[in-house]
């Protein structure tokens, strides 16, 4: 059955097409333990970490999972970047993506890289601050002469910036690996994952929750809403209480390297404010102008005023000129009102678990956030690992969000 793909243990039919009415195809009940909704990052990950133990079944709407936020990333594992839940999270996935399971992908998971972060003169009192919030997390985060930053990325401008701070240990990740390796160990562990299969409808049957998709029906007791930007949706549809989740459109765009020069090698260079960031990636440069538009769940775009925004900064702070641009994105980064991640069984609805609110964040915290979910969904405690660096399933709780609605946001 196209868009069906089974284990290859498989343990379970796929759902068998019963009548043709209309261009509706009907298909038989098809039973599992765990039904996770979306095919992203967030819901691959947390059906690996299930499907060993459980009969898994993810349903993700595209054709293809990837299609959003998680084929849209910069790629980037820092521990030095978001709220101290999110730099705790990167901290506790570094192991995963360092050493993943024998099998699990064909290529290292991380590459280097390095990040560099710059402040301009008006920026000093903020580049101070976040290198003392860093080095609470990241030892290994220091100040560097503005000259050795102009060294290893040889088109800054030396007037431009006036301080600035290295993270050595930042790296690149190979994201479609990772997705990959994840969507693969579920598939050999004999879970199922079903594309073109856009959740319609979500009903209560006694202790399970029945799915109703173009591909059929689906039913379990326990079921994960990882919809990334439509997590909100799916809840209404399941008559949950919805999170206020918020996406945000980012964009980005790539430039040729310039000719004669080797930028191979150069570092993230972020902008400590947030107002931009570029990195090499594919032999082009990857620019951002570090954009957060509120949106509604979509299919997002880039707008023509961004790319501008991104260029006009980039080539104020550095030699870079954008004459052509070589390809442009955009994509939704959700977040939760407190800036950090929903994890956890709903309050108002048992065996329905969330795992949203992944913000600008969602892949490089897979593997941490994926263990959560799963512990939660197994009736496992919280990971010992995880809570040694300081976190509790109080952190991620459904709950919260609705009481943190006035705490800061720090979503740069
Ligand atoms: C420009 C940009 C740069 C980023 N850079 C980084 C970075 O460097 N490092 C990092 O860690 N993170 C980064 N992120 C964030 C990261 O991409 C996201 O946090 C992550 O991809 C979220 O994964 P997800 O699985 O929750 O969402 P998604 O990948 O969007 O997956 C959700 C899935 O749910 C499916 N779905 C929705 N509704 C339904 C339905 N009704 N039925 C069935 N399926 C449904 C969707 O089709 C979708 O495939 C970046 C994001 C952007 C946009």
């Amino acid at each position: 059955m196209p868009g069906v793909h089974r284990g290859s243990q498989g343990h379970r039919p796929g759902p068998e097409p019963l009548t043709r009415r209309g261009c509706l195809l009907t298909y038989a009940m098809s039973d599992a333990e765990v039904i996770v909704i979306g095919g992203g990052i967030a819901g691959a990950s947390a059906a690996w970490r299930l499907a060993p133990v459980a009969r898994v079944v993810v349903l993700e709407r595209e054709d293809r999972c990837g299609h959003h936020s998680t084929g849209r990333s910069a790629a980037s594992f820092t521990e030095n970047y978001g709220t101290s839940i999110i730099r705790r999270l990167a901290i506790g996935s570094r192991d995963f993506l360092t050493g993943p399971p024998e099998g699990f992908a064909e290529h290292p998971l991380l590459g280097p890289r390095g990040m560099i972060t710059i402040a301009r003169e008006d920026q000093a009192d903020l580049i101070a601050f976040e290198l003392d919030r860093a080095r609470r997390f990241v030892p290994s985060v220091t100040e560097i002469p503005v000259d050795e930053a102009v060294t290893r990325v040889p088109v800054l401008r030396r007037d431009y910036v006036a301080r600035a701070i290295i993270e050595p240990d930042s790296k690149d990740i190979d994201v479609n690996g990772l997705h990959e390796g994840f969507l693969r160990g579920v598939r050999r562990a004999g879970g199922r994952i079903v594309t073109g299969a856009e959740v319609l409808s979500i009903a209560r049957h006694g202790a399970d929750w029945e799915v109703e998709t173009p591909m059929g029906r689906f039913r379990a007791p326990r079921l994960v809403n990882a919809a990334g930007a439509w997590g909100d949706v799916i809840a209404r549809l399941a008559g949950v209480r919805p999170q206020g989740l918020m996406p945000m459109r980012r964009t980005a765009f790539n430039i040729a390297c310039p000719q004669g020069m080797d930028c191979r090698t150069w570092p993230l260079l972020n902008d400590v404010g947030g107002e931009f960031y570029f990195k090499v990636t594919g032999g082009q440069i990857m620019v951002s102008p570090g954009d957060a538009t509120p949106s509604s769940p979509m299919d997002a775009w880039p707008e023509e005023m961004d790319i501008a925004i991104g260029a006009d900064r980039l080539e104020r702070a550095t030699t870079l000129q954008v004459r052509r641009v070589l390809k442009a994105w955009a994509g939704l980064r959700t977040f939760a009102p407190d800036g950090s991640p929903v994890v956890g069984e709903a309050p108002d609805a048992a065996g329905f678990f969330w795992l949203v609110g992944q913000g600008g964040y969602g892949i490089k915290t897979s593997p941490a956030l994926s263990r959560i979910v799963a512990a939660q969904v197994l009736d496992r405690p919280f990971p010992g690992e995880l809570a040694a660096l300081g976190l509790s399933s109080g952190d991620f709780a459904p709950g919260r969000a609705a009481r943190a609605a006035n705490m800061p946001l720090e979503m740069t």
